[in-house]
């Protein structure tokens, strides 16, 4: 048997449906966030980076960095094991404590990534609860998925953010049976956000216990950064709050929040946890670093959310297919993987923007699209630039673009605009 073949087959089947993925060879430049360098051979370019989830370019913030590579220097650069056999080192004790007041809970827990937080306390939350009925909604990143499948325990999918449906299913279910709704603040591709209080509402009326991943909204929403919830003043009313570290916050690791009874069983029981390596010291800091200079910064929350409306409105004002988005996420849609990635493809080659083609399983086929995510540093001149580079991509590969749309204020200009003036 040749087992290189299966392996050539699974891939020659992605390359088939346009869905193969290549990843650019690049190089951050610290201090000059978005650019990076692109590698490929020999040769160095610099680009410029416009899908980064370093949403407010705190990885590279010189108290985030100091706090990494001087926690380093005095504790070493790895943690020496999982928390069972080696013990917390303190940073990440700290870390910890800043979640739990972040997010006004009583504890917090810390995993290796996002993902694993979400697929290690979902599915130990629900195999904890009796006869648990887990409700998700339909657009659920893939680790929320993956914990509900590994919980073993029975679900039902509703329809996004479909109130109607959630209530239909709570009430069918009963109020007796143990219920937990997972679902997502931020939902990243599409750039729309939960009725988090109308859930909570409906939690409360048939008594179900709640978990969100505001995974794209901690560091950027509410008054101290903890997300949409403390946006929206609805903290207190959900049980879960999980997040990252690696988007808003710019470093690496995942947590839950919520009551000590909840942060100790999962402590106990989720091998997710349990079983893998702590993170190191350094990372703990820098994470720590991020999360206080958020809860008292709203410099970048502020030039976030300016920069990402500029982005909307500029890319509109090209007739560009911007899809609505709620929050800082600019989805611009294409509708097909081969032209999604040749898209892409000639902004990186001839305008050296770095965007990187979303397409199924990530979206729904035929809404394959570009992600843009402005960050601060995306200055005018930046959007100003991206926007021509991408009206150049929709003419070279015939995509069809809207009427122009006169843009609010000052003087942007836009390569198509000027074109329509001069008759082209
Ligand atoms: C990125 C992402 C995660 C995983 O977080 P990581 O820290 O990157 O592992 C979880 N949920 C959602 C919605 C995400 O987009």
């Amino acid at each position: 048997m040749d087992y290189t073949l299966f392996f050539e087959d699974a891939v020659r089947a992605l390359k088939d449906e346009k869905r193969y993925r290549v990843f650019a060879d690049l190089e951050r430049v610290a201090g000059r966030f978005p650019r990076a360098l692109w590698r490929r051979g020999d040769e160095t370019q610099e680009i410029v980076v416009w899908c980064s989830n370093d949403y407010l370019g705190m990885g590279q913030h010189p108290k985030v960095i100091s706090a990494m590579t001087e926690t380093a220097q005095r504790m070493g650069a790895g943690a020496g094991g999982t928390r069972n056999i080696s013990g917390t080192n303190h940073p990440l004790v700290q870390l910890e404590n800043e979640l739990a007041d972040l997010h006004q809970k009583e504890a917090a827990l810390i995993f290796t990534s996002g993902y694993v937080s979400n697929e290690a306390a979902i599915s130990t939350i629900a195999k904890l609860l009796p006869d648990c009925l887990i409700l998700s909604d339909q657009l659920n990143h893939a680790s929320m998925i993956h914990g509900v499948r590994s919980s073993g325990v029975s679900k039902q999918v509703w329809r996004h953010n479909d109130l109607a449906h959630l209530e239909d299913l709570l009430k069918a279910a009963g109020r007796e049976r143990a219920k937990l709704i997972v679902f997502e603040s931020v939902y990243s591709m599409d750039g729309d956000v939960a009725p988090i209080e109308r859930i909570a509402d409906l939690a409360d009326k048939y008594n179900a216990y709640t978990y969100i991943d505001e995974v794209h909204a901690v560091g950027m929403y509410g008054a101290r950064g903890a997300g949409i919830c403390e946006r929206d003043g609805v903290m207190d009313r959900i049980d879960v709050i999980e997040g990252t570290l690696a988007k808003g916050f710019g470093v690496m690791g995942g947590y839950i929040t919520g009551t000590s009874a909840l942060v100790d069983a999962v402590r106990s029981y989720a091998p997710g946890f349990i079983f893998t390596t702590a993170l190191p010291p350094g990372l703990c800091a820098a994470a720590t670093a991020s999360i206080r200079h958020l809860k008292e910064s709203t410099a970048e929350r502020e030039a976030h959310q300016r920069q990402s409306a500029r982005t909307k409105a500029v890319l509109l004002a090209a007739g560009l297919p911007v899809m609505p988005s709620e929050t800082h996420i600019v989805p611009l849609l294409v509708g097909n993987p081969d032209l999604c990635k040749k898209a892409s493809d000639i902004l990186l080659e001839k305008h050296g923007i770095y965007i990187q083609p979303i397409n199924y399983p990530t979206v729904p086929r035929g809404t394959e699209r570009l992600r843009i995510t402005p960050t601060p540093y995306h200055d005018d001149s930046l959007v100003e630039h991206l926007a021509n580079a991408l009206v150049d991509v929709w003419e070279t590969l015939e995509l069809p673009l809207n009427t122009p749309q006169p843009i609010e204020d000052d003087g942007v200009v836009i390569r198509r605009q000027i074109f329509r003036a001069a008759g082209g």
